[in-house]
């Protein structure tokens, strides 16, 4: 849990709640202690004090993860936040096309945050084998015809280079924003992936030339 945070939520301060649990193994992952749920979890009954306490001081709660759409109480937790009067963000890995669709209808999310993280075709190759990129272009298109606010993201990794980001770009529909993230090493990872994980990043220029690259395809495309 991040108990304040003024990058993770758009125009408000917000606190983040990190879920446990991923349906996708990416390698560069940091929060791989949430994959594999090695790190304690924080009682609900924290988080509810928590967040009572800070009606007023905080705008807004930003689920975060890990993957929260695959929590079967994530409907019933966001209307209890939303009840206490904070606006909410859903980060997600895109992966829930239906709960996505059932949040819209429920009302209970101000923004969300969706990571494309690969060109379709390489998404297993980046996400481990159960992701599927079709899932993620139709979390993503449930998003941008429904009118909601949203963002879709994409870490440039060093393993992806231009034509690929161009590709992403092309896959996607129009955007009303889109964010490219440069790559930090994680700190734990998988053993057979110490060569992926150390390559060379990309430089904050680079990601910046990228993005106006991007442009002529994404016009809201931003770094
Ligand atoms: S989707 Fe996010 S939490 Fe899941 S493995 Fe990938 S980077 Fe980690």
């Amino acid at each position: 849990m991040a108990k304040s945070s003024f990058v993770d939520f758009p125009g408000q301060i917000a606190c983040v709640l990190f879920v446990p649990g991923c349906n996708f193994d990416c390698f560069y992952c940091h929060n791989r202690q949430l994959i594999d749920g090695s790190e304690d979890t924080i009682s609900p009954e924290y988080i509810a004090n928590f967040l009572k306490k800070r009606v007023g001081k905080l705008d807004g709660v930003v689920i975060s993860g890990g993957e929260p759409s695959l929590q079967p109480d994530l409907i019933p937790y966001m209307k209890s936040i939303k009840e206490l009067g904070y606006k909410v963000k859903l980060d997600t890995n895109g992966s829930s096309p239906e709960i996505v669709e059932r949040i819209l209808k429920e009302g209970i999310c101000d923004y969300f945050a969706v990571d494309y993280k690969a060109p379709a075709d390489r998404y297993k190759e980046i996400c481990g084998g159960a992701a599927d990129s079709g899932d993620v272009l139709k979390t993503i298109c449930i998003l941008s015809n429904s009118g909601a606010e949203f963002e879709a993201r994409t870490t440039v990794i060093p393993q992806l280079d231009a034509d690929d980001l161009i590709r992403m770009a092309k896959e996607l529909p129009v955007l009303p924003r889109y964010v490219l993230n440069p790559y930090r090493k994680p700190e734990r990872f998988l053993p057979q992936d110490e060569d992926r994980v150390a390559k060379v990043p990309y430089t904050k220029s680079e990601i910046k030339f990228f993005a106006e690259t991007l442009r002529a395809y994404q016009p809201n495309a931003t770094t």
